[in-house]
């Protein structure tokens, strides 16, 4: 396969928005470069008594706002070119919905599935060792989160070494995506599926847009293929498929299955679990290679795997007529020139997987608050509202049962407030770039990534070079 260099793909898009703004070249050629880049090689002893060398990178992009942000990334595919790109979109991913942070990334070059667990703790401890010898992570310079091959438990280990290493009242906040009871949040895991829904149900819910697309409005009755079952790819299947879409396709790593029936997720996800592949999966066909269920028909097609996944070679024949891409960077430059020609709609990265990112940010304001939300409001806004209810049954005629006092007095806990925070962000987001796409005549990516142009050139306004 054809070698594509991410960061140069991440700059040319880039380059394009930046066309549409009134930025000093200096400042714009600043923007895009990478402000620190670390390669660290350190020593692992395997459980046979082996040592081996593993390969880690962070990236700090950009310092324009701190803490930097950005997931470690658990892959072979890990390189220095991937971290600065992945890092890169992270800085316009977070101005694109407004969530204060500098972007950055990390990776640790393995194969999760090839280490046992006590030596993937070892060698997320020692990764998360260098980054703390480096200045490379804290809560006010460098946050982690999860990422491709890792999880909650891995933010869990890092939080824990860094906690050793430090008497940073503020420790929890050193890394995002942690267990609840280690100052993790309500709803970080699926918050970027969640936040994939929500992006394209506002999409959707566009009569405009959809006409132009021949599609209906709302997400009910539309035809979805999701590649990658992972964190985003289930989760953005879950709320979709909730709402009334039909899921036809799936592909993962080892083959790709297909039904025009729909396939029932859940039971996929039972069936993957216990054979460890959604190969043969009852009432589907797998099709030739992994790669095939995304040519075929439907209206959503939702790439949740990992990067140059739609390019040259199978672009002419995707389609979908709605592209969400819940992946970082799944669509190269040249293929998505060819989707747009055909009329397509691309619902770029640094906008659409961004629900992530904003409930790390939830969960970096509750570890540096040192409260919970909800905590304060929950109980006196229920009260507020038994009140309002009790006035209403004075005045009519009307008495509400204990089950509609439930209901309809109900405070804000902290599931909710995220929630409806994370509603909020990718709506906003969208309509902002949406407006701005109509107004320049571009498409969605270029659209975003003007949007973060601008909001990250604010900062430099006035802002002199120091020393
Ligand atoms: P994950 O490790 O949970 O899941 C990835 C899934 O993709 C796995 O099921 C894996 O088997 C499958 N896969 C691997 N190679 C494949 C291939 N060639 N074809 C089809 N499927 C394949 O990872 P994730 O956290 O869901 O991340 C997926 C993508 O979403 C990545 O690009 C990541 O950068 C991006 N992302 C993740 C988050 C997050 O919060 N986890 C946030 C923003 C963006």
């Amino acid at each position: 396969m054809k070698e594509y260099k991410f960061f140069e793909q991440v700059n040319k898009a880039f380059d394009k928005a930046a066309a549409y703004t009134k930025l000093d070249k200096g400042f714009l050629e600043q923007m895009k470069a990478c402000n620190d880049v670390l390669h660290i090689q350190f020593p692992i002893e395997r459980d046979d008594g082996s040592v081996i060398v593993i390969d880690g990178y962070r990236v700090e992009h950009s310092h324009h706002k701190m803490p930097t942000k950005g997931g470690i990334r658990y892959s072979t595919m890990v390189s220095e070119d991937e971290t600065m790109a992945l890092a890169a979109l992270m800085t316009y991913k977070c101005a694109v919905v407004d969530v204060p942070f500098g972007g950055a990334k990390g990776g640790i070059k393995i194969d999760p599935k090839n280490f046992s667990v006590t030596e993937l703790e070892r060698v997320t401890r020692r990764y998360t060792y260098e980054l703390y010898k480096k200045n490379f992570i804290g809560p006010g310079n460098d946050v982690p989160a999860p990422d491709y091959g890792s999880s909650a438990r891995e933010m869990g280990w890092i939080f824990d070494t860094y906690r050793q290493l430090t008497n940073d009242i503020d420790a929890e906040g050193c890394v995002t995506g942690k267990p609840l009871g280690q100052g993790g949040i309500r709803g970080r895991t699926e918050a970027t599926g969640r936040g994939v829904y929500f992006g394209i149900k506002e999409a959707c819910s566009n009569k405009e847009d959809m006409e132009e697309l021949g599609l209906t409005t709302g997400l009910d009755g539309k035809t979805l293929v999701v590649q990658g079952l992972g964190n985003v790819g289930y989760h953005s299947a879950k709320y979709l498929t909730e709402a009334g879409s039909i899921l036809t396709g799936v592909a993962e790593w080892d083959c790709s299955i297909h039904s025009d029936k729909g396939i029932d997720l859940e039971e996929l996800m039972a069936y993957k679990k216990e054979t460890g592949s959604i190969k043969g999966f009852k009432g589907t066909k797998t099709l030739k290679t992994n790669k095939s269920v995304l040519e075929t028909k439907c209206d959503i097609l939702i790439p949740a795997a990992l990067e140059n996944q739609i390019n040259e070679e199978n672009a002419k024949r995707i389609k979908a007529k709605i592209i969400g891409e819940a992946a970082n960077g799944p669509t190269t430059s040249a293929a998505h020139e060819i989707i747009k020609e055909r009329g397509a709609l691309i619902i770029p990265d640094n906008y659409l997987n961004a629900g992530g990112v904003t409930v790390s940010y939830f969960e970096w304001l509750k570890n540096i608050q040192h409260v919970r939300f909800g905590r304060m409001g929950k109980r006196f806004e229920e009260n507020s509202y038994k009140k309002i209810l009790s006035v209403i049954e004075t005045i009519s005629d009307r008495k509400f049962t204990d089950k509609e006092l439930e209901f309809l007095a109900q405070g804000g806990g902290e599931r909710e407030l995220v929630d409806s925070g994370l509603e909020e962000t990718m709506v906003n987001a969208y309509n902002e770039i949406n407006n701005l796409r109509k107004h320049h005549g571009v498409d969605l990516r270029t659209a975003a990534f003007i949007s973060a142009i601008n909001k990250v050139g604010s900062m430099y306004e006035g802002m002199g070079i120091f020393p």
